[in-house]
């Protein structure tokens, strides 16, 4: 192989690779000298390696996203060389635009430098110094089918443990209470079921420590049953399981722990690890029971906090309240809160001015494990965004103003795993195993086609079905995608409006399929790394070649006419000759007379350049736009 061949496939100059060469001790003559494939080889390694050292050399710190100037003034360029990089990968901006972590990632790669996110305020705060912790209340969510009485259970509980001691009974909804029993304190986030479990855990941070999943003896598991204990698994949370409405006639309890144990939650009276506790939130019988369940659990988890580091909580509902502004329901989760504390929650910040607790009541500070209602921020957070304290306005100011630039450069596809790049994730080893979320019209065909999925679980990457369901694809399968970052397949179903904005919105990978086989091979492609989207080409235009230049910067330049449409730089093209494709290209270079330019139109004369030299008069260069389209059935 001839060195400059070597060099073209290492993606350096020849020159480069040469200078490199001395270096590993391995000179040669010229760039047209040959060396065998072996030696090619050994070449090629040893450069890459080179490479990598070098890159690892050189690494600076800086904030993302950022700005074209401000990463042009760390990497000690022009901001002009900076947009001439970013627009051989296709990207066209300004020097004021600013880049995502990995488009200027991709631009340090250029100039052998790293990128080093730096350590932001959030990071640190988060972190809980697990020298200073003490225990706190487990925080609980009840869920379940609907109508199985997961409402009826916290209501009477709520009315039980709370109203009889204090006067009146009246306690305020913010979205989580919190009832002392005689062996200690547990906090209920009053906002039941899984999709607002799951919605708060897509945002961040997960509220719950413990899951009690709410299964009516009359009726047992049902299909929101099941998506209960797929959401709650997915957490890796306890589940403890209350058998509700146990005063009913009908009621049948070795029914619902067969149903049970199908799902792996094998109840310990029958050999297995589940707690089951019988209920009725009618009569409260085995309320107390269950009250104690939950405490044991803790227990066992050994649950704690700090009290001592800035305050951390999690939004648990926020409305705007007339006269009184945004109200924000928060859970704190470490440190204490306080009375006059700056805080930031979201892209809002502000100083508290007052802090309620559960039974409406002023208090100054609020502990871990409990709910208190915030008022004083500038906003409205999102149930599931972090809340945290910080020391002055001014810095409240700067997280806020950084949220807000990261939020402009947010792109969604990279974030969530895809079919087309599956098989680069499990070759770079960063994807062990590939979830699934498989949904399909029956039953049988939901087995059919899980059976045949599962063989191809290999040694390199295993198929996990986080969840499987029969019926529409909805928002809470969606939202279970999200959180635990899984492909949604669905066979003959559809998927609800609302869940398929949300998908898109994401960036979730969701695929409906008619017929089995079409499914079992995109998912065998992708495993392979076969899997291509469809790609979509519309014709934007063709030029003739009439001359040929040789220059020995630039390459080859084709001189031409635009005879339809129009030529666009950076574009793919076809280089025709004789009704036949001589090969697919991109358009590097276009320019009018000297001006480099972006597109030229029908009649006017162009120079282009192709990733290609043999170029020859009479040739034709036909444009293209491309498209990637989902393949759909
Ligand atoms: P959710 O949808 O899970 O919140 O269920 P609800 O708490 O709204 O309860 C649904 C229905 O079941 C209501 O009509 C309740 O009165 C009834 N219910 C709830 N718990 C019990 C119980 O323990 N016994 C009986 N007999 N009915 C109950």
């Amino acid at each position: 192989m001839r060195i400059y061949t070597l060099a073209k496939k290492l993606g350096i100059d020849s020159k480069e690779l040469m200078e490199k060469l001395k270096e590993l001790n391995f000179p040669v003559k010229s760039h047209m000298s040959s060396v065998d494939d072996d030696t090619a080889e050994i070449i090629r390694h040893e450069v890459e390696d080179l490479k990598r050292k070098e890159i690892e050399r050189n690494v600076i710190e800086v904030d993302f996203p950022i700005s074209v100037k401000d990463l042009a003034v760390k990497l000690g360029k022009k901001p002009s060389e900076i947009l001439k990089v970013l627009m051989s990968k296709g990207k066209f901006v300004t020097i004021n635009n600013a880049l995502d972590e990995d488009t200027a990632s991709g631009v340090a790669y250029f100039y052998k430098t790293t990128l080093k996110k730096k350590a932001k305020y959030e990071d640190k705060v988060f972190k809980t110094d697990s020298s200073k912790m003490i225990k706190r209340a487990p925080v609980v969510t009840l869920m379940g089918h609907i109508d199985h009485g997961k409402t009826s259970i916290l209501d009477y509980i709520r009315r039980s443990k709370i109203a009889d001691k204090e006067t009146g009974g009246i306690t305020q909804h913010i979205g989580a209470y919190r009832i002392e029993s005689p062996k200690g304190g547990i906090t209920f986030i009053d906002t039941p079921g899984h999709e607002a479990f799951t919605a708060m855990r897509a945002r961040g941070a997960n509220a719950t420590d413990i899951v009690v999943l709410v299964v009516a003896a009359d009726e047992g598991v049902k299909p929101q049953t099941v998506e209960a204990i797929d959401h709650a698994k997915a957490t890796n949370a306890p589940i403890i399981v209350a058998i509700n409405k146990i005063d009913k006639s009908n009621a049948d309890i070795d029914m619902v722990k067969q149903g049970l144990s199908r799902y792996e939650l094998v109840p310990e009276d029958w050999g297995g690890k589940t707690v089951v506790v019988g209920v009725s939130a009618k009569t409260g019988k085995g309320i107390d029971e269950l009250l104690d369940m939950i405490i044991l659990q803790a227990e066992i988890m050994e649950l704690k906090a700090s009290y001592e580091q800035p305050a951390v909580g999690v939004v648990i509902e926020a409305r705007l309240s007339r006269g009184r502004g945004p109200v924000i329901a928060a859970l704190v989760q470490q440190g204490v809160l306080k009375k006059g504390d700056v805080c930031v929650s979201n892209v809002f910040w502000g100083k508290i001015k007052a802090l309620h607790n559960d039974r409406g009541k002023t208090v100054d500070k609020a502990y871990p494990s409990y709910p208190v209602e915030v008022i004083g921020l500038n906003g409205l957070p999102s149930p599931g965004d972090r809340i945290f304290v910080v020391p002055n306005e001014k810095k409240a100011k700067e997280i806020v103003s950084r949220r807000k630039e990261e939020e402009k450069v947010k792109t969604v596809s990279s974030a969530h795993v895809r079919l087309v790049d599956l098989h680069k994730k499990i070759e770079e080893d960063k994807l062990k195993q590939l979830k699934l979320i498989l949904k399909a019209d029956v039953g049988g065909t939901l087995e059919a086609v899980e059976e045949s999925l599962r063989k191809f679980s290999s040694d390199e990457i295993k198929i996990n079905f986080i969840h499987k369901g029969v019926g529409l694809i909805n928002y809470s399968d969606v939202l279970l995608a999200e959180v635990s970052d899984a492909v949604i397949a669905g066979f003959k179903v559809n998927i609800e409006p609302q869940a398929k904005e949300y998908a898109r919105k994401k960036g979730i990978e969701v695929r409906v399929y008619h017929i089995v086989y079409e499914l079992i091979n995109d998912v065998k492609s992708a495993l392979e790394g076969l899997f291509e989207p469809q790609i979509k080409r519309i014709f934007v235009g063709r030029a003739r070649v009439k001359e040929v230049f040789k220059l020995s910067k630039a390459g080859v330049i084709a001189g031409c006419a635009v005879e339809k449409g129009k030529i666009m730089r950076a574009k793919p093209c076809d280089l025709i000759r004789d009704n036949e494709i001589v090969t697919k290209s991109t358009i590097t270079s276009l320019k009018r007379f000297k001006d480099d330019v972006r597109e030229v139109g029908e009649g006017m004369e162009c120079g282009i350049g192709i990733d290609y030299g043999d170029i020859k008069p009479g040739d034709y260069i036909d444009v293209f736009l491309e498209e990637k389209i989902e393949r759909k059935l």
